[in-house]
């Protein structure tokens, strides 16, 4: 049986001022790598932002009232270091003269292939937070990580990370976790902090747009329950380390829900930023945009059509009428089902604050669901691993340095 969840009448929505939490940036979709589970329906494509594009995208959201007085910026695509370094010369300077002052930060997530000393000296000038996408020892990222024509990255990768240490650039890592890397909860461990990582994160294999099976998806009830406890022994695991070696590794997951419990607002949030319009603006290379998961950009809801709320390429944004805009108050009335039935059904709500609406429409069809896989390997499993720790007085607080 399909469950159902009660959609309010869409209200106006409140876009909070000032309030811009992260703008994530689509200079292109292009990406030199074809990993096999990418959900990147476009990845071939290599179309490029334009400078006015940027330009004007950036004059519009000055306009806005949604930024604050500091700017972070995500580079995402694709792979952000497809496009050149001269465009990104050029684009921090169009967004420094926009920001008018205020600091900005930028921020690159990548696959690491093409880091070379060119690009540290770029890095290390625009003072850029790197990240690296790698999961784990060879066999594992060779497994899902390959180029075009069915090659592994790793090799590529750890020379990148190599160039970055050299240069004395700190970098974070994320990992995508699939079905063998949660049997292998020690040898993950060690390759990461021996890795010299400032945080290592770990995503879970998502069903997400164009990815539509994972190896984390059970074919029954009892394969799933297997497939959850596999992953909550994982991270027992992975605490169990943290006690054993502490500073050896940060881990972001872990971080966050300590982050979380203590938190002086813990109990009192109503979501988090991928669910609240206005704290994350996305924009694609073509200047559309939508607010909430990053990764909705170029989704189409089955009843709302696509996520995409508006140009900011072209004529001036209605930014104070937005709120009462038909598509905004539909999607955010279907999120805001989500959010109420997570707050009266999941023990996790107080850490989690309702999960990811990309996760919820690529996997239950509507943004008014609440459990995923997603959330249930990738935030339930964690938050009940670090719990447990808790009680069982696990060192695992000091474990992060
Ligand atoms: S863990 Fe899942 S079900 Fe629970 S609050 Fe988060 S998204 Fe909702």
């Amino acid at each position: 049986m399909t469950a159902t969840w009660a959609v309010p009448a869409p209200a106006a929505v409140a876009l909070p001022a000032g309030g811009l939490q992260l703008l994530v940036l689509q200079p292109s979709p292009f990406c030199n790598l074809d990993c096999r589970y990418c959900y990147l329906p476009d990845r071939q494509q290599r179309a490029r932002m334009a400078l006015p594009v940027l330009d004007r995208v950036m004059a519009q959201l000055m306009a806005s009232g949604l930024v604050g007085p500091a700017l972070s910026v995500v580079w995402h695509a694709g792979e952000p270091m497809a496009v050149p370094r001269r465009w990104y010369e050029a684009a921090f300077d169009v967004i420094a003269r926009h920001a008018a002052g205020r600091p900005v930060t930028h921020h690159m997530q990548t696959n690491g292939v093409l880091i070379d000393d060119a690009w540290c000296r770029f890095f290390q000038r625009h003072d850029v937070r790197v990240g690296v996408s790698i999961d784990g020892p060879a066999a594992l990222h060779d497994a899902q990580r390959r180029t075009r024509d069915g090659r592994g990255t790793h090799a590529r990768v750890m020379q990148g990370i190599a160039q970055l240490r050299a240069a004395g650039i700190g970098f974070h890592t994320i990992a995508v976790l699939t079905r063998p890397a949660l049997a292998q909860p020690d040898a993950v461990f060690d390759f990461f902090a021996g890795l010299g990582t400032r945080e290592a994160g770990f995503n879970v294999e998502e069903v997400e747009a164009a990815h539509r099976q994972s190896t984390l998806q059970g074919t029954d009830g009892t394969a799933a329950q297997a497939i959850t406890a596999g992953a909550r022994a994982f991270w027992d695991r992975l605490l169990q380390r943290l006690a054993e070696a502490p500073g050896a590794l940060r881990i972001r997951e872990v971080a966050q829900v300590l982050a979380g419990l203590r938190d002086p607002g813990f109990g009192q949030h109503g979501g988090n930023a991928q669910n609240q319009a206005g704290r994350i603006v996305s924009v694609g290379h073509d200047g559309g945009f939508t607010f909430w998961s990053p990764e909705l950009l170029g989704s189409v809801h089955p009843r709302l059509g696509p996520a995409v709320l508006g140009q900011l390429a072209g004529d001036a944004v209605d930014w104070r009428g937005l709120g009462q805009q038909a598509a905004l108050r539909c999607w955010q009335a279907e999120i805001d089902a989500g959010l109420a039935a997570c707050r009266a059904g999941c023990a996790h709500w107080r850490l989690c604050l309702g999960g990811a609406p990309a996760n919820k429409l690529a996997e239950l069809g509507t943004l008014a669901g609440t459990e995923t896989l997603a959330c249930r390997l990738g935030t339930q499993v964690v938050i009940d691993a670090v719990l447990a720790a808790l009680e069982r007085q696990l060192p695992i607080s000091a474990a992060l340095r």
